[in-house]
């Protein structure tokens, strides 16, 4: 199993797209680069694609096939992205390069789901959602149990450099259909937190609230109570979603606007809204991001955070164009509209955006500098949707290697991607927006248990003596491949 398969991983609805050819020849290509990159290094192949290298050797396959993509493939066209990586073979040089347990990585979006809630029997739609986007070779019994609890924090904490992580939900109407109630959220912040001895933060939480849902009032008070919590670092909606598949506008005075006075008069200065995406029986007329935008202006003292960033996969991201429907142009227009200058208070996240266009590097370039520029430096944030897809690991790996070409940062005003300001976005803005000190955070957690094991595992890792790095659930035994085989989310030929 490739650590980052190329396409498509989810279709944002049910089930993953089906692989093209293109993605065929670049999985055969990136097993070829592998089998050869082992055998220089003297390893076997599955344990090579469990290592740096199988990061590194897909990146490299990833390169060559975005040269031959020219339009209409009439000539070769040099990609605006693309990857600097060791040879795949030196398997310690590239652990060096793309592993940096010591950085400060805040993933603003990350997920779970508790198996055993009430959810898996009165929201079927939501099971078949989480089904659709998990790791391609997850091999439980019960599937939801690869994105549980246990396989989170095994996922995002030990498999991954990823120090600080807030835990998001899938869209629900309360704790009936929620697949983490906020109880359980709550839940899992203080597992992190005994993990970690008790120390500073290593787990924020935002709760998902559908205001469209029965009675507004009594949405307003469930808002205050969480509010007063403590527990809280935000509140997020999915304006798409509601009841009979009718969303609703944050501008609207009867619904929209009331749960942000209401947010802001809580106390909450982050409010989170999915934008773009298209997930089950959304209401596409409210998907767009022109309406968050438009009350950023209205609440000043507040942050905006548009996740996936308006981001549509139906939507190939190309330069900058004010006529686009869908898409991350669609925002770039509504800041445009709104008079909302670079590094304000809209901010956007790159959950799953990043890992959907990683595979195609002249689309992620160009995803990633329309961001840069006109969101803003200060204002673009690390998310990967983990667990979902996996591990985050192998997502940071590639993010670590992209750089954008310089004939794009001169035709497009794109900027380049310095370390200082892949910092930013892996943590630094987050640190920022959330009001954490992040040299503070590292010190607090320098010497907690889940960092010795973490930094334990990756030991173990790079010597491979740790099998399991970040595809903890892939097939082990004839009857579970059989069973994968069979699975409706597999999408790859088995090795
Ligand atoms: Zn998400």
């Amino acid at each position: 199993m490739l650590p980052l398969p190329p396409g498509s991983v989810s279709n944002g609805e049910f089930l993953p797209a089906a692989p093209s050819a293109r993605d065929r020849d670049v999985y055969a290509a990136t097993l070829r680069v592998s089998d050869d990159a082992a055998r220089r290094a003297g390893i076997d192949r599955r344990q090579f694609l469990q290592s740096a290298g199988g990061v590194a050797a897909a990146l490299v396959v990833f390169n060559l096939a975005a040269c031959s993509s020219g339009p209409g493939g009439a000539r070769v066209r040099l990609p605006g992205g693309s990857y600097r990586v060791p040879a795949p073979s030196d398997v310690a040089a590239c652990e060096q390069a793309l592993a940096d347990p010591s950085g400060f990585v805040f993933d603003v979006h990350t997920h779970h789901v508790i198996p055993s809630d009430p959810w898996v029997q009165n929201a079927p739609e939501t099971v078949q959602l989480v089904l659709g986007m998990l790791p391609p070779d997850c091999m439980a019994a019960d599937p939801l149990e690869c994105v549980n609890r246990a396989s989170y924090l095994h996922d995002v904490f030990l498999a991954s450099d990823t120090t600080v992580a807030l835990l998001s939900d899938v869209p629900n109407s309360g704790p009936g259909d929620a697949p983490i109630p906020f109880s359980d959220a709550v839940g899992t912040q203080n597992q992190v937190r005994e993990l970690g001895g008790g120390g500073a933060t290593r787990l924020l939480l935002h709760n998902v609230i559908a205001p469209n849902f029965g009675d507004l009032d009594a949405r307003l008070d469930d808002m205050t109570v969480q509010a007063l919590t403590g527990h809280l670092a935000g509140f997020k909606v999915y304006t798409a979603w509601g009841p009979n598949g009718q969303g609703y506008s944050l501008e609207d005075p009867s619904i929209g606007l009331p749960v942000i006075q209401r947010a802001h008069d809580d106390g909450a200065r982050v409010f989170t809204a999915h934008k773009g995406l298209p997930l089950m029986r959304f209401d596409v007329a409210h998907n767009g991001p022109e309406d968050i935008v438009a009350v950023s202006r209205q609440f000043r003292d507040m942050n905006f955070v548009i996740f996936h960033g308006a981001w549509d996969p139906n939507h190939q991201e190309g330069p900058y164009d004010p006529n686009a429907t869908l898409g991350i142009d669609t925002l770039l227009r509504s800041l445009d509209a709104h008079r909302v200058p670079p590094d304000d208070n809209v901010w956007v996240d790159l959950g799953t955006v990043w890992r959907q266009l990683l595979s195609d590097p002249d689309q992620a370039a160009h995803a990633l500098g329309k961001l840069l520029t006109r969101v803003g430096q200060h204002r673009v944030l690390w998310g990967t949707d983990a667990v979902w897809y996996g591990s985050p690991q192998p997502q940071l790996m590639a993010f670590r290697a992209f750089q954008i070409s310089a004939e794009y940062q001169e035709r497009f005003g794109y900027p380049a991607l310095s370390d200082e300001l892949k910092a930013n976005i892996l943590g630094l803005n987050a640190a920022r927006l959330f009001k954490l000190d992040p040299n503070a955070t590292r010190c607090a957690l320098a010497a907690d248990p889940l960092t010795n094991a973490q930094a334990q595992a990756a030991h173990l890792r790079a010597e491979g003596a740790l099998p399991s790095a970040w595809r903890p659930h892939g097939p082990t035994t004839r009857r579970e491949l059989l069973r994968w085989l069979r699975s409706p989310t597999t999408h790859w030929t088995p090795l």
